[in-house]
């Protein structure tokens, strides 16, 4: 099959592309490299170095490739930035998007799956794990551009009858994730143990996550290639604390590792997990690594680079 991925040289996208490359499929990368990596691209994916902003550039991909499938995982995906530069997230994450799927109308791609937040997306919310028909109150511009794009992308689905999967992550970590960026808890404290430091909590460390292995990510994206239509939480259903964290790295590594504290930083929810019984029912999607097992993965992956 012919696939276009967005994002294909970053932390997720080119963990799928592996994957979809793997089982055989045509794909074309479209990727600015703003935080994705030349190394990360799979070499029998054909690469284009294109912004999604760039109406010409990405309709001169479309034109020529004529993909018959999308995966839209690029995206500004820091929530800090986010707060700082509204405009720039909205750049991105909605006038890229929309531009993706417009372009998906016109050159006739059947389906697209969107790389969209759980984890941002809901706000706080009083009743854990949250499903997905619960309200979507945002606590930053990135969970509102996200939800912003699910919405263009089921507006094309209305008008036009573009198939869509939309994957509503939670907390994604393993192999590839940028350890110097902003976002992305589980690399930035493995380099950190692994240089030596100690790692930094914002806040009390009581804050939960819904941390999910790569390759069940990817696992998901594989199944919304031919899975049934709909919008799905992507998680494992557990809440782990930052510092039940810390615990478990302390525990794969066998030595106690002691965080420092600093204050919390906006944009943030408290507590977050997901509700994952819809993808399991209607995708047939069941994460497989327990956070010990992924984080001794992600650590012997660091470690090996
Ligand atoms: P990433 O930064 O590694 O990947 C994003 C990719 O998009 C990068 O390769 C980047 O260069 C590219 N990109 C950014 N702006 C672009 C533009 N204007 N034009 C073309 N390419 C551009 O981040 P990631 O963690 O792999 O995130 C991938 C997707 O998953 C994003 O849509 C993100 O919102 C979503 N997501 C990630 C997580 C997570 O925990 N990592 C959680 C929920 C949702």
């Amino acid at each position: 099959m012919k696939i276009l991925v967005t994002g294909g040289a970053g932390f997720i996208g080119s963990n799928v592309s592996d994957a979809l490359v793997g089982e055989g499929h045509n794909v074309v990368i479209v990727d600015n490299l703003s935080t994705g990596k030349e190394e990360n691209i799979n070499p029998g994916a054909q690469f284009y170095n294109v912004d999604i902003t760039d109406e010409e550039a990405l309709e001169d991909v479309f034109r020529s490739f004529e993909p018959e499938v999308v995966f839209h995982i690029a995206a500004q995906i820091d929530v800090r930035k986010s707060v700082e530069d509204p405009a720039f997230d909205a750049e991105v994450n909605v006038v890229g998007s929309v531009n993706v799927f417009r372009m998906s109308v016109q050159y006739g791609v059947r389906r697209v799956v969107l790389s969209s937040t759980g984890g941002a997306l809901y706000g706080e919310v009083g009743q854990l794990p949250v499903s997905e028909g619960a309200s979507v109150e945002p606590v930053s511009p990135y969970g509102v551009s996200k939800y912003c794009a699910e919405n263009y992308l089921n507006y094309f689905k209305r008008l036009y009858g573009l198939e869509r999967v939309i994957l509503r992550y939670g907390n994604v970590y393993g192999p590839r994730q940028d350890p110097l960026g902003e976002a992305g808890v589980v690399a930035i404290f493995t380099r950190k143990i692994l240089d030596g430091e100690s790692p930094t909590i914002f806040g009390d460390g009581t804050q939960t996550r819904d941390y999910i292995y790569v390759e069940d990510v990817v696992k998901a994206n594989v199944l919304a290639l031919e899975g049934k239509e709909g919008i799905y939480n992507i998680g494992t259903g557990k809440e782990t604390s930052v510092n039940e964290l810390v615990e478990i790295f302390s525990k794969v590594l066998g030595r106690e590792i002691k965080p420092e504290y600093t204050s919390p930083r906006i944009g943030e929810v408290t507590r977050i997990s997901l509700n994952g019984d819809m993808a399991k029912r209607e995708l047939g999607f069941t994460p497989k690594y327990s956070l010990p097992e992924g984080i001794k993965k992600t650590i012997d992956w660091y470690r090996g680079k």
